[in-house]
């Protein structure tokens, strides 16, 4: 396997090559493969590494382990251009024995993204080249200040998808900061990155994007459950089902989790497969009623309006209009300078990360000396398993131990 530049301003200390080394280890598929994959998919979004270089890097090790290289890597076509990548791609498509659909899952997303081929009817193309400008953004306002730790999302959430015990798709940390404290919450749902490590790793293409919304889904029929995914992402939202699911398929209605594209990516994922917050796609496709399109089950659970969700493209939308009210109000404070300190921040998670969260906060970052305690209600008095209990809130460790489900 080729070796990485560890010289470059994403580093990862020797706890975090552990850590993925450790939740690969427990997989049939290549752990240094995935470390080194998982390494670069983030330089990739740090804009330290091309796609072409990072598509390049590993195509042989990919096709050697898993038979296809379908990683979805849409940026392809502009950083590839000039390299003679084209024709290198060109050159799996006269091989006489390959049909079109092989070279495709061969040369997966960076054969569509070099337009090798004007046209592909199963959608696997417009899936993997990014997202309709049409269509809606979806993506949250969490405001931080208005949390109180309850963990009624936590709960709603679980709920709702089936989730097994220990896979809490909405995660709220409570934690000590020096500068903040001793009661902070951080409020964790899967970012929905637009520029998401997790799908540039995924060698089956079965993590993606989806094209009319921006939704990062898996796709629970196609992942081999290898967990690159889960070692490439720096927020650690994702779990393993391992074993067979506390709730069992007969209780979950087929509308809950087959897409309006026919994709099998909704409530709580198989054994042996990949899950994580989906932005509750069968609400985002009607199939809980229209009054529910542009909704989630943890913002309606939130008494708190803590957490808006919608279109992040539409002004009108309700993050946009909470963001808006926000700082309108921040900057009323601003003239009344003894009400300063009710003024408080907005920031990405890990914004130097280069992923472009689709979530955007209210309030403060915890830093890197941040620590998890206990919070005003505990998982345990919620009725809820949480295996990342007493993490330091910092880059390495925030990604958790995750997918240690019962
Ligand atoms: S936060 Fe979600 S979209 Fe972003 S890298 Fe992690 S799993 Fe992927
Ligand atoms: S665990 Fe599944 S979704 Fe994740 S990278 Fe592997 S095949 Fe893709
Ligand atoms: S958006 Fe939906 S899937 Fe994601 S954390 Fe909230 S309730 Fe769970």
């Amino acid at each position: 396997m080729p070796d990485s530049d560890d010289d470059t301003p994403v580093s990862f200390d020797d706890d975090e090559e552990e850590r993925m080394e450790r939740l690969l280890d427990d997989t049939e598929y290549d752990a240094e493969l995935g470390v080194e994959m998982a390494k670069d998919a983030q330089r990739v979004a740090a804009g330290e590494l091309s796609e072409a270089a990072f598509y390049r890097r590993y195509h042989e090790d990919v096709l050697e382990e898993f038979g296809e290289d379908d990683r979805e890597l849409t940026g392809l076509l502009d950083d590839a251009g000039g390299e003679g990548f084209g024709d290198r791609l060109s050159g799996l498509a006269d091989d006489e024995d390959l049909s079109r659909r092989e070279v495709l899952k061969k040369g997966g997303a960076a054969a569509v993204a070099l337009g090798l081929f004007a046209s592909v009817d199963d959608g696997t193309a417009a899936a993997q080249q990014g997202d309709d400008e049409d269509g809606p953004r979806y993506g949250m306002t969490i405001n931080l200040n208005n949390c109180d730790g309850c963990l009624a999302c936590v709960v709603a959430c679980n709920e709702e998808h089936g989730t097994s015990a220990g896979a809490n798709w909405m995660y709220v940390f409570t934690y000590e900061d020096d500068h903040q404290g001793d009661e902070n919450f951080l409020v964790r749902p899967c970012q929905h990155c637009t520029d998401s490590p997790c799908t540039k790793v995924c060698p089956v293409g079965a993590r993606h994007t989806r094209e009319e919304d921006g939704l990062v889904l898996t796709d629970y029929e196609i992942c081999i459950g290898c967990r690159y995914c889960e070692v490439s992402c720096p927020y650690g939202v994702n779990y393993f089902q391992w074993g067979e699911p506390d709730v069992p398929e007969s209780e979950i209605d087929d509308d809950h989790q087959i897409d309006d594209r026919g994709r099998w990516v909704g409530a709580r994922p198989p054994e042996g497969v990949m899950g994580k917050c989906t932005f509750c796609v069968d609400r985002q496709d009607g199939q809980m009623g229209e009054e529910k399109v542009g909704t989630t089950a943890c913002e309606e659970a939130c008494a708190m309006d803590a957490i808006h969700f919608g279109d992040l493209d539409d002004p009108e939308s309700a993050p946009n209009r909470h963001l808006r009210e926000y700082r309108e109000q921040q900057d009323n404070d601003m003239q009344f300078p003894n009400r300063k300190e009710h003024t408080v921040s907005t920031f990405e998670l890990m914004e130097e990360r280069g992923t472009e969260p689709n979530v955007r906060y209210i309030g403060n970052e915890p830093s890197p000396h941040a620590e998890q305690v206990e919070g005003p209600v505990s998982y345990e008095d919620a009725g809820i398993v949480d295996n990342r209990k007493e993490e330091v809130l910092d880059n390495g460790a925030m990604a958790g131990d995750g997918g240690e489900e019962a």
